[in-house]
């Protein structure tokens, strides 16, 4: 007989259960939906127990039960791993034209292409699952699609379904899936219990009904719900299938410690989700007690990467994708891929590959490689040869090791073999690598527990797939599939702390006394609609199969379950203008509470907490640090023995927070490597070639042979380190333009000779001690010319762009262009012999002329200026301090470490 108990939310269907059966434990079995109710139902138990010693009435996870009841009828089940690679041979068998309704002009490809395919199996393998799951038959599909657009689609899902089966029976399988249509139920062992509890987890599907029903003509089953209110279409159905009247229950309150925030940034959210563990600590509830609950489990990066003392332990697992071997993988899949023909290699894949952990500590593999990058992105290098990057004799073992398994000679790949290949291959890497990094990495949690989980993953799935070809694919594609294989899985967490991160699905039927939400965005949290898979919310609905609507009422289910058990609750949301509003449910709490509208004040006075969220143990990520940084006597001591630079000096003048980082921490500003002709690109092309020209003669009284000898230097140049203009048929067009305009130049320069002017110190270094610091630069040119006795000189920097704003020099407060008259008064210490006539830049974007810096002051003020700031920088009385200036930061490499992005 099967009876049906009903819960409010606010009772604990584990603690009844665990209550109903501490007497009878021996003869009652137990079917819980998840694992992790097994664990809280057993605890819960022995809780109960008090001094007696109970036993455990045997439990089981529905999907183990619903295994353990079906009649295989002799065969075995395949593996879940296997489901693509039989699916894809089904659809092999069926004709072309046949599958051309679903796939259109793809259907050669899904039949001969697995890594193709591989994601359209399984969507399909979903809703073949969730239709045998709901026993819906084949002539009730095709009876409600009939005349509809879906009916096409059916038809031949019915023929990939049948196709897929006869594929496993033939070696002797067959999936759950048919066994649940239509398979005989193995109850015997049932013999044992006189009583079985189901407790729903949020719906039951119609086979699990039938189920249930077939057990309760032998036993006494009951069945457990929880709703408040009026059950939902879902739950309604399971009070319909035992024709028992479903009663309404009361709504349990809100409790009253509910507080609510909004933040402009979501990872902002992680400063109030330490708050809020730190408040429900401090109010007395157990860290185990305690719960973050995550709407989108992606969010786990982000608390993972920031939280560093290990409070948190992550219940759903961490993700294979974020592991260090994950990342190893994926790199040379990105080289490979990225290849141009077979020798060439494109310089960002390479990068990434050569700073992997593993490549950087490779005996002998680091010191070079930061040099390396920094080369090839100076000169912008896009395509590298594997000697340019393999320089030593170790990396080019590794990378023919890597090439010879992603790359092998001929085109037959067995995956099983692929497999064992990649875990051979990670074994022997790790050899390689240097002892000390092994030893400090194997002694990270996660990596032995991850590297153990890929292993094991590798081994067993080599011998599930044996002789095992993928369709259409050579090695490379068997990474991919690999790859993305792993990317959905997780390994445990075992080096986590007491407070427990959930997805929301994870939490049914657990109560918990803090509970912890942020992401509470629409789209979140409901989630966001997924397309209806083949079917349309109207055949959904006709078949009685849950649709959008049912997925929204489970998740408001969840939710309102795991708040209105807890004491304390803690929401957060992101308010921005590109974001999805805040969740619906916020809106719900606020009109049962009886707070209509938007209500921003009603959630700050609600809040029992205010103020308490600034100390929290870490600042909320992003948020403003206006505090100046204090100079320590190392930091001090760092900056009476660091040469100076004009470059540094601008630097220091227009945010000094930038010349903390740059010069005092020596952070690199993220150069990126340039797929366009940038300009700073032709301005260091033009500056090479002009040194080119002038190093192998000063003298040209012709604008056409200079010119030529330019074009020659520009085309030596660009052909030796510039590839973007190799490539890109536009960037050659654009150097063509440059080169036309530098006749121009050629006349200006002939012109400049004639007045007796001759450039006689090109690239000149030039250095000098001044207020208790080193000075240093380097010019890009000098002239010369002889008259009354005297060396006159002239200050040249060559500039490809636009020289307004940089044509005056006023030395105020505000300025910060040092590099002119920075040069002079290095070149008047060293040179005293030379009578300099001014400074001034070479414009050679347009004019291709020098334009003379005037100056709103004189030498000596300009020194006066260039001491005070030489003073501040070495002064502890002034700390380096952000900009206010927002537009700085718009160009700045370190917006991000700033929060100013
Ligand atoms: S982002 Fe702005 S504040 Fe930060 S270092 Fe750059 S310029 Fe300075």
């Amino acid at each position: 007989m099967v009876s049906l108990k009903v819960l409010n939310l606010r009772e604990d269907p584990i603690g009844y259960l665990a209550g109903q059966t501490i007497d009878d434990a021996a003869s009652t079995l137990v079917v819980f939906p998840t694992a992790r109710n097994i664990r809280f139902f057993r605890k819960t138990l022995s809780g109960m127990s008090g001094d007696r010693t109970v036993i455990s009435p045997y439990c089981l996870e529905i999907s183990r039960f619903i295994n353990q009841c079906l009649d295989p009828g002799g065969k075995a089940l395949v593996d879940l791993r296997m489901r693509p690679f039989y699916l894809q041979h089904g659809i092999g068998r069926l004709r072309r034209e046949q599958l051309a309704g679903l796939f259109r002009d793809s259907s050669k490809k899904m039949q001969e292409d697995f890594f193709e395919f591989a994601a359209a199996g399984s969507r399909i393998l979903r809703f073949l699952d969730e239709i045998h799951a709901e026993k819906i038959t084949a002539d009730k599909l095709t009876k409600v699609s009939l005349y509809t657009d879906y009916e096409k689609h059916i038809n031949i899902l019915k023929d990939i379904g049948d196709s897929y089966r006869n594929a496993l029976e033939e070696d002797g399988l067959t999936d759950i899936m048919f066994l649940k249509m239509g398979g005989a139920f193995l109850l015997d062992w049932l013999e044992d219990f006189k009583k079985v509890h189901f407790l729903v987890g949020g719906y039951l599907t119609g086979f699990e009904l039938d189920l249930i029903k077939t057990i309760g003509h032998k036993k006494d089953v009951e069945i457990i719900v929880r709703y408040e209110g009026e059950p939902d279409k879902q739950t309604k159905k399971i009070f319909e299938a035992f024709s028992v009247d479903a009663p309404s229950m009361k709504s349990a309150p809100f409790p009253s410690a509910i507080e609510i925030r909004a933040f402009e940034e979501a990872a902002a959210q992680f400063g109030f989700i330490v708050h809020a563990v730190e408040h429900a600590l401090r109010a007395g509830i157990p860290p185990d007690h305690i719960v973050v609950v995550l709407p989108d489990e992606n969010t786990k990066r982000i608390l993972f990467s920031l939280e560093r003392k290990r409070i948190f332990n992550y219940a759903m697992g961490l993700d294979l994708k974020d592991t260090v071997w994950y990342s190893f993988l994926k790199s040379v899949e990105i080289l490979f891929a990225e290849r141009i023909g077979s020798s060439q290699y494109r310089s960002e894949p390479v990068i990434n590959f050569l700073t992997h952990p593993f490549i950087r500590n490779l005996p002998a593999a680091g010191h070079w490689i930061d040099d390396f990058i920094s080369e090839i992105k100076r000169e912008n290098r896009l395509i590298l040869n594997k000697s340019d990057f393999c320089k030593t004799e170790i990396l080019r073992d590794v990378f023919s090791r890597i090439k010879s398994l992603v790359v092998p000679e001929g085109d037959a790949c067995s995956y099983g073999g692929f497999l064992l290949d990649i875990a051979g291959f990670m074994e022997e890497l790790e050899s390689m690598l240097n002892p000390e990094f092994l030893q400090t990495i194997s002694r990270s949690p996660e990596f032995a527990e991850s590297r153990n989980a890929i292993m094991t993953w590798l081994y067993q799935s080599a011998t599930l797939f044996h002789d095992n070809e993928l369709r259409g694919a050579g090695a490379l594609i068997c990474l991919s599939y690999l790859l993305r294989q792993l990317s959905a899985l997780t390994y445990s967490d075992v080096a986590g702390g007491t407070i427990t991160v959930m997805g929301m699905l994870e939490t049914r039927n657990i109560a918990f006394r803090a509970v912890i939400i942020p992401d509470m965005n629409e789209e979140m949290i409901p989630p966001r609609n997924e397309k209806e898979m083949f079917l349309n919310t109207a055949i959904r609905e006709r078949l009685g199969i849950p649709a959008a609507r049912d997925r929204e009422g489970l998740a408001r289910h969840y939710f309102m379950s795991l708040i209105k058990n807890a004491e304390m609750v803690f929401l957060s949301y992101v308010e921005r203008d590109d974001r999805p509003i805040r969740s619906r449910f916020i809106e719900e709490i606020l009109i049962q509470t009886g707070h209509t509208g938007d209500d921003p004040e009603w959630l700050r006075r609600r809040s029992e907490y205010e103020g308490l969220v600034f100390d929290c143990v870490c600042p909320p990520v992003g948020a403003s640090m206006t505090d100046a940084i204090r100079k320590d006597e190392t930091v001090l001591k760092y900056i009476d023995r660091m040469t100076l630079t004009p470059y540094k000096l601008s630097t220091y003048r227009r945010c000094s927070y930038k010349f903390y980082l740059a010069h005092i921490k020596n952070l690199e500003e993220p150069v990126e490597i340039s797929g366009a002709l940038e300009a700073m690109d032709i301005g260091n092309l033009l500056h090479r070639a002009l040194k080119d020209v002038y190093d192998s003669g000063k003298q040209f009284s012709d604008a056409g042979r200079l010119y030529e000898k330019i074009r020659e230097a520009v085309t030596r140049e660009a052909e030796d380190g510039y590839d973007i203009i190799k490539i890109s048929p536009h960037a050659a067009f654009e150097l063509d333009v440059i080169m036309d305009k530098m006749y121009r130049f050629a006349e200006m320069e002939v012109e400049r000779f004639g007045e007796g002017w001759r450039p006689e110190m090109l690239e000149y270094s030039l250095k000098m001690d001044l207020g208790g610091v080193s000075l240093s630069g380097r010019v890009d040119r000098i002239d010369i010319r002889e008259g009354n006795g005297k060396k006159h000189a002239f200050v040249i920097d060559y500039k490809f762009a636009n020289l307004s704003g940089m044509k005056s020099l006023r030395y105020d407060e505000n300025f910060s262009g040092f590099q002119l008259p920075v040069y002079r008064l290095m070149l008047n210490n060293s040179r005293p012999d030379l009578d300099i006539e001014g400074i001034g830049y070479y414009d050679l974007k347009d004019k291709f002329k020098i334009v003379t810096v005037t100056e709103h002051g004189t030498a000596e003020d300009f020194r006066a200026l260039l001491e005070k700031v030489i003073g501040e920088i070495r002064s502890a009385d002034h700390g380096f301090i952000k900009t206010d200036d927002l537009r700085l930061c718009m160009y700045c490499g370190f917006a991000t470490i700033c929060g100013r992005r």
